[in-house]
């Protein structure tokens, strides 16, 4: 619910207000401007009497459900992008932030080799699965405590923070406690549970897109995240499922950029998962980057034809720095017709 002060209300009366609703056990978000409003999810879920209570409190103008799907996800007209700082590195500030490494932790020395090799390539945040959301039992499911410890232990060799993939509500205190930001998969964006619990970790979270959400559920899930009081969410755009059968999915650089226009939370891509391909990465990368995300996460091995998980869309070591220098690259310049050319040289001069 939303609670809508009037437009003469004073400091103290929404003072009163929020510790009304924190006497109620609900967490306020208040918006200050030439109304204030207040947040409050769960308001109501404990019967009318809650609602009516605030309705009569001096200075509130009314009490209603939110006009706006997702308030605190969405972005707000003039609103500016927020940046979420996790492990010392900023997602959302202007810069690329690249995220490297193996699908799943594996050994120690496959681990390490490709720790060193993507931060001397110029990676900013490693990445790892010890927890592995695995389409068969049969599969290699990851090592588990085994890999937190390892994963902590290359990033504090390379100085690059960690992101891991938390699967269930009994892993989060124990993954937030090995690594500095937690991954939500795609399969478990829609898992109610675990978001709730995540909004009260001590950690940033990235949260991918299903692969057959919408745009609007994504910041849906955002919404749980950010309304339980985790205000650090990093959203991902890796694939969603279509016709398509020759890549493992579909980039959705549209709902990327469509993300960023309707949310103020910082985007990356997931180039790796999103085409299934290593040959495509450099290509999706950099196509993602031109969309405007804030980020990217690749999948890297140093012998990714012997991985335990996702081989086929891994990069090797060499593959990972040739795609940075990529990135670093310009884009080619777009054609000018030559009369085109020479009318716009006269008239701007020395400029061209
Ligand atoms: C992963 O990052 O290794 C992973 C399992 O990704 P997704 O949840 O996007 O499939
Ligand atoms: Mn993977």
């Amino acid at each position: 619910m939303i609670v809508h002060m009037s437009q003469s209300a004073t400091s103290e009366q929404i003072e009163q207000v929020t510790e009304r609703i924190r006497a109620l056990n609900r967490r306020p978000h208040v918006r200050r401007g030439e109304r204030t409003v207040i947040g409050v999810p769960g308001l109501g879920d404990g019967g009318r009497q809650e609602l009516e209570a605030l309705r009569a409190a001096p200075g509130v103008e009314s009490v209603r459900p939110p006009e706006h799907p997702y308030p605190l996800a969405g972005r707000l007209p003039g609103q500016g992008r927020t940046v979420v700082e996790a492990g010392g590195v900023r997602f959302g500030g202007g810069e690329v932030v690249v995220i490297a490494g193996p699908c799943s932790v594996e050994s120690r020395e496959q681990l390490s080799e490709t720790a060193r090799a993507v931060a001397a390539a110029g990676a900013s945040m490693l990445r790892g699965g010890a927890y592995k959301p695995r389409t068969s039992p049969y599969d290699f499911q990851g090592l588990g405590l085994e890999a937190l410890g390892l994963l902590r232990e290359a990033g504090a060799e390379t100085g690059l923070p960690v992101v891991t993939e938390v699967l269930s509500t009994e892993d989060v205190e124990v993954v937030a406690e090995f690594a500095d930001v937690l991954q939500v998969g795609a399969r478990n964006m829609q898992n109610f549970a675990l978001l709730r619990r995540l909004a009260s970790a001590p950690r940033p979270v990235l949260l991918k897109r299903g692969p057959s959400a919408t745009v609007r559920e994504w910041l849906l899930a955002a919404e749980y995240l950010l309304s339980g009081g985790n205000a650090d969410v990093i959203l991902c755009e890796r694939g969603i499922k279509t016709f398509e059968t020759e890549t493992r999915n579909t980039l959705d650089l549209a709902g990327l950029a469509l993300a960023r226009e309707l949310s103020h939370l910082p985007v990356i891509a997931d180039p790796s998962h999103a085409t299934g391909r290593r040959s495509l990465v450099p290509a999706a990368s950099r196509a993602a980057v031109a969309a405007g995300a804030d980020g990217l996460m690749v999948e890297v091995h140093p012998r990714p034809e012997r991985a335990l998980s996702d081989g086929p869309q891994s990069l090797d070591l060499e593959g990972f720095a040739a795609l940075m220098r990529g990135l670093r690259a310009p884009l080619p310049p777009v054609a000018r017709r030559a009369e085109l050319k020479e009318s716009y040289q006269e008239e701007a001069g020395e400029l061209v």
